[in-house]
């Protein structure tokens, strides 16, 4: 452990509460909370359930040339992928900082994150094309297996839905239950499909299917690379307005300029801030700090803060301010 890694003893006291409220809460094996262990252990039955359905899927829609079965063994596929590298991010995410990687591991996360996607964008544009195809040359589609394989996908997603929902005190949870109700519908949707091809024989309702998987495919892998190459390329992150953290620590009386500001992301749940603050004068300077890190932490919960104070007396004469 190098001296220069050390925090500030105040700070690195906000650090450690403010891990208490963060996403990765439930994944966190080295607490003693219990239902940290509870979160960890239901997660990773939904994992194993979801990618178990996802290879069944895949068989049976090879199986009967349902291609809203594939496209559907991608999507669980994808959803299975991505609660795997939750898991072993927030594991990597828990080693120390050291010299080389000063702000640690938390953004692992995101890097796996786009590693998923880009997986998951290849898969879902040989999806595309397969379905293209579909539409000139349609196959015949067993709409009995559709519906049997649909309606095992309903149990396995409504029991999904069902264990996260009597567990759900953290925030990763509530994301993978919402995730889970959208999934209900869709199985729902394939259900009244495969019901429609048992009985008039429409296979060109397949490929239908398929299409809105596909779609529903690129819209929430599109925002998820927004989010990650956000992360990754260090900027503001989404839920803090930058004119406004700059505009309040600006009105705080006493300063009188704020420039060179910036605020990223450290994890996927915590940011850091870095400013020049210009000060009317030097003594006031420790309570303007104090006031600066209370409004950041308090507001906005930003605990990684560094400001570097300047100082100009035509700037505080100009605006008046010790007058
Ligand atoms: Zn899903
Ligand atoms: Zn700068
Ligand atoms: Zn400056
Ligand atoms: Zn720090
Ligand atoms: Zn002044």
């Amino acid at each position: 452990m190098s001296e220069f890694l050390s925090h500030d003893d105040t700070h690195e006291h906000v650090h450690s509460d403010s891990s208490h409220n963060n996403l990765d809460h439930g994944l966190n094996h080295g607490h003693s909370h219990d239902h940290r262990h509870v979160n960890a252990k239901v997660l990773m039955w939904c994992l194993i359930a979801t990618f178990s359905f996802s290879i069944v899927e895949g068989i049976a829609g090879w199986w009967i040339n349902s291609i809203a079965l594939q496209s559907d063994a991608v999507h669980m596929m994808t959803d299975a992928a991505g609660l795997l590298i939750a898991f072993v991010a927030n594991h990597i995410a828990k080693r120390p900082d050291n010299t080389t990687l000063t702000f640690g591991y938390g953004k692992a996360e995101a890097l796996g994150a786009l590693i998923n996607c880009m997986f998951t964008g290849f898969l879902t544009l040989w999806l595309l094309f397969e379905v293209v195809g579909r539409f000139f040359d349609p196959e015949v589609v067993d709409g009995g297996v559709l519906f049997i394989v649909a309606g095992l996908g309903l149990l396995i997603n409504g029991a999904i839905v069902f264990i996260l929902s009597r567990n759900a005190n953290s925030l990763n949870i509530k994301a993978a239950m919402i995730h889970a109700m959208g999934d209900v519908l869709g199985s729902v949707v394939a259900i009244v499909a495969g019901a429609i091809i048992y009985y008039t024989h429409w296979s060109v309702v397949d490929p239908i299917l398929s299409l809105i998987v596909i779609v529903l495919l690129l819209v929430s892998n599109y925002k998820l690379i927004k989010q990650s190459v956000i992360v990754l390329m260090s900027g503001v992150p989404e839920h803090l307005d930058y004119e406004q953290i700059g505009h309040d620590l600006k009105s705080v009386h006493g300063i009188v300029d704020v420039h060179d500001l910036h605020i990223w992301y450290i994890s996927a749940n915590q940011s850091a801030l870095a400013a020049h603050v210009v000060a009317c004068n030097l003594d006031s300077w420790p309570s303007l700090l104090a006031e600066c890190q209370r409004i950041l932490l308090e507001k906005y919960g930003i605990s990684h803060v560094t400001l570097q104070t300047e100082f100009d007396d035509a700037k505080c004469r100009a605006a008046g301010c010790c007058d």
